[in-house]
């Protein structure tokens, strides 16, 4: 979606900019309710509203983040620059939680209970920038990033080492729901002593304070492999942020942005590059030294040649990233008319690469 279309995330929750944390809580349950993909099964709009709202939420009930998007609006999270190296974060991880905290076991007893102690941890993006011969024959970078770890002193266990472990929560015998009846109902709600865990640490660890992950400077060698371009995504599998209670950690994408070269312009796999030539050298032929990806090589260029000639090197292009062969390299000369060439060389190229592409 572009970012012109996204509505205002204080609209989307019909919140003024002032709205407290009970507001936004308010506000969030009841369209949360209305838009639930349980209740409007095969809706795509209401679907694409309750993701809407979940993304609004994230970020307003997050007072880091809020403040962010007060001041930035969505740009805040958006591109490379947006949030330091991690543009994006995502929106789905968390989710859960965010949404069992505060409905309780509001759709049924079912979700409820399936609702594991453990948790994947989120993914991580990481935006790479990486010279043009790098992407084109691959290279091995370092990359420097923050992430939550497990806590290596509890192991994950968040309870202190030598102290007492973690045990069942008594209040609701480890469901993490407590049912209280109120009159012909039953209603359901989050056990308030454990928090929906269904465990309780009466002594946690005090490295991680009971999370059992701590935030960690890393840094990792990856392989980029040869063909990466613009937008490339690598998957570092396991690589991003510890799970929670023991889950599977997330990955970690690494996003290429490939820079600009001085003399190869690249198309797909093929790259072209422009030589200049002289007037009588295009006219009596000649022959001329061209720069590869590997250094430069022989071209014959045959007399009467005309302006804006294209000669192709097979296979001297990119490799191919899925192995998928090699592109080629496109050369095309400038012949450099005598006089002309100083008196306007920018009109000129315009009008020789017309008539090269009306041919
Ligand atoms: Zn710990
Ligand atoms: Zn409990």
């Amino acid at each position: 979606m572009p970012a012109a279309a996204k509505r205002d995330y204080y609209e989307v929750l019909g919140l003024g900019r002032g709205a407290g944390e009970d507001e936004l809580k308010k506000a969030y349950r009841r369209l949360a309710i209305q838009f639930h993909p349980d209740r409007n099964p095969g809706n795509k709009e209401a679907e694409e509203r309750f993701k809407e709202l979940n993304e609004a939420y994230q970020v307003l009930s997050d007072p880091e983040r809020r403040a962010q998007y007060d001041r930035f609006g969505h740009a805040a999270f958006q591109g490379p620059q947006g949030a330091g190296p991690f543009g994006g974060f995502d929106f789905t991880q968390g989710f859960e939680e965010v949404f069992s905290d505060i409905f309780g076991d509001f759709f049924g007893t079912g979700r409820g209970r399936t609702r594991s102690r453990t948790r994947r941890g989120d993914d991580l993006r990481y935006d790479l920038e990486v010279e043009f011969d790098e992407a084109a024959r691959g290279a091995e970078k370092v990359v420097r990033f923050q992430r939550l770890t497990q806590c290596d002193e509890c192991h994950g266990t968040r309870a202190r080492t030598g102290g007492s472990a973690a045990r069942q929560c008594p209040n609701c015998r480890g469901t993490g729901q407590v049912r209280t009846q109120q009159g012909f109902f039953s209603i359901s709600t989050t056990c308030g002593q454990c928090r929906g865990e269904g465990m309780v640490i009466s002594d946690p660890c005090p490295k991680c304070q009971g999370q059992g992950r701590l935030r960690k400077q890393e840094s990792l060698s990856v392989k980029v492999p040869p063909g990466v371009d613009n937008g490339s995504r690598l998957k570092l599998r396991g690589e991003g942020e510890a799970g929670y209670g023991g889950g599977q950690p997330g990955d970690l994408y690494v996003v290429i942005h490939v820079k600009e070269h001085e003399l190869f312009v690249r198309d797909g796999n093929d790259i072209m590059i422009e030589v200049p030539i002289s007037f009588p050298q295009a006219a009596l032929g000649t022959e001329i030294d061209v720069p590869t990806l590997e250094g430069k090589i022989k071209l014959k260029i045959p007399p009467g040649t005309q302006a804006s000639k294209i000669f192709r090197f097979k296979g001297k292009g990119i490799v191919d990233l899925h192995g998928y062969g090699r592109g080629d390299q496109l050369v095309k000369v400038i012949v450099e008319t005598p006089a002309a060439s100083r008196r306007a060389s920018a009109n000129c190229s315009r009008s020789s690469r017309s008539s090269t592409a009306k041919r």
